[in-house]
């Protein structure tokens, strides 16, 4: 593995990686990035209230139904009343309407209480409607801006890609993705020298005798503890 041009590459990486977080850190970015996120955040809420009020609304159609029910229950016994011949049809007759006078009473509670949710469900939605508008106006605005301060750095992001993309073509591929997956993990710098007599230059781990040989050797060795790729100066 040629150590050299794999050094070259964490070089003009880091400088991108610099590049790309500098441009992260400006005001203007992280302005517009908020804006866009909670405008996400705000679309996201929408569909899920839209959602819930979907299933709120057939759950009070189902209950309006029943009370629909109820209520023609209710004009059917009261035609009774003309039938009854004596009090043990009157008891009778009470004891229905009551019950059916029951369950009305019970039945409207639900309705009254699911309104209720759907009253405050209705505010929810209009506040997430409200945060969206006023985040998407916000993005709006800073959008000029954010696209201005990013097309000035563009150029030079991507002649650092253009970069490590010819560099690949010189270096083992085994190695830029080990590269690339210490550097996900963020264990930058990952090709770190020989600190001391024989420690990892990123961990400090020391290291046997037999790994310093193989280092010696092959002119560079994986750090059996960080992974790093380990190098002599
Ligand atoms: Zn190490």
């Amino acid at each position: 593995m040629n150590i050299d041009k794999l050094l070259e590459y964490q070089t003009i990486d880091v400088e991108l990686v610099k590049l790309e977080s500098d441009f992260r850190a400006l005001p203007i970015c992280k302005e517009y990035n908020f804006s866009l996120n909670s405008f996400k955040d705000a679309q996201a809420a929408v569909k899920k209230l839209t959602t819930e009020a979907d299933e709120m609304c057939a759950q009070i159609e189902g209950l309006v139904d029943q009370y629909k029910k109820l209520n023609e229950q209710l004009s059917e016994a009261e035609t009774a009343i003309d039938n009854i011949a004596d009090l043990k049809q009157a008891d009778f007759y009470n004891r229905n309407i009551e019950k059916i006078l029951g369950d009305m009473q019970g039945l409207s509670k639900s309705i009254s209480a699911l309104s209720t949710k759907i009253e405050d469900h209705r505010r929810c939605y209009e506040r997430a409607v409200k945060q969206g508008k006023e985040a998407r106006q916000k993005g709006t605005e800073a959008a000029p801006i954010f696209e201005k301060a990013r097309s000035e750095v563009i150029p030079a992001m991507e002649a650092l890609k253009n970069k490590l993309i010819t560099l690949e073509k010189d270096i083992d591929e085994r190695a830029v993705n080990h590269y690339k997956q210490l550097r996900t993990a963020k264990k930058v710098p990952a090709i770190v020298p020989l600190h001391g007599e024989a420690s990892c230059g990123g961990c400090f781990m020391e290291m046997a005798g037999n790994s310093i040989a193989k280092l010696r050797n092959d002119g560079f060795i994986e750090c059996p503890n960080c992974s790093r790729i380990i190098f002599i100066k």
